[in-house]
């Protein structure tokens, strides 16, 4: 079980001592316990407060992402606070979290990048009724919000051709539009420099998957000939 050497759960616990581990085997690691938590965003308040967690890293982790669950009842199960009926918590896009993995896969990275800003966030806005930098999207639109920054371009449809060509074969996709929007096709765009860094997070499977799981099709931009055809066709009965 050497592979959960990556966790350095023990550097980890030393710094959570109310945490423990409930379970440790080829299957999963799982932590269990409060967690004394401590946090200030630029230009807000402190937040200080001891959660209720379990942590369950699964088998197939860093590919396969770990889960959270608010074992009090203190988050609301309930979308508004990005908390789902059984207490696990929606930490974000899985590309954002793959990426942010890929560079460091401690437990304590895990929390220090992904977990507390969402602890930080959903508690701020449970005691203020708002999110500290205003609503986080739910479902696609959030996926978007968070794509968008992650490939560095503006919208959904840029989004989505990003995904496709990270499906792709490199010489497929470079036949792609480029999703920068400057116009031309990838190959011949510095941007595939930049995009194709995402592809040492997972496979060209995983990405394929992942855009028809998660994302509606773009909707065809409707003609403007339509109106002017319907009137007409009013004008000729
Ligand atoms: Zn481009």
């Amino acid at each position: 079980m050497y592979k959960w050497n990556v966790l350095q759960l023990h550097e980890f616990l030393s710094f959570n001592p109310k945490l423990r581990i409930a379970e440790f085997c080829d299957e999963c690691v799982v932590l269990e316990g409060e967690y004394d938590f401590k946090a200030q965003m630029r230009g807000y308040e402190v937040i200080a407060k001891t959660f209720s967690l379990k942590v369950i890293f699964p088998r197939a982790y860093p590919r396969k992402l770990p889960s959270v669950i608010d074992t009090s009842d203190f988050f609301p199960r309930d979308s508004k606070y990005h908390t789902y009926k059984d207490g696990s918590f929606c930490l974000g896009s899985d590309l954002k979290i793959k990426s942010i993995l890929f560079r460091d896969q401690t437990a304590s990275a895990f929390f220090r990048k992904i977990v507390d800003p969402f602890l930080y966030a959903v508690t701020y806005r449970i005691t203020h009724n708002e999110f500290p930098f205003g609503e986080l999207e739910h479902g696609e639109d959030g996926l978007i919000d968070d794509y968008e920054k992650l490939f560095e371009v503006k919208g959904k449809a840029s989004v989505l051709k990003a995904l496709e060509a990270l499906g792709k074969r490199k010489r497929e996709a470079n036949k792609l539009a480029c999703p920068c929007n400057c116009g031309l096709r990838l190959g011949r765009c510095d941007y595939r420099f930049f995009i194709n860094k995402f592809r040492d997070i997972d496979r060209r499977r995983w990405f394929r998957s992942h855009l028809v799981e998660r994302f509606t099709p773009m909707e065809k931009p409707k003609k403007k000939t339509c109106k002017a055809m319907k009137s007409a066709k009013k004008q000729m009965r």
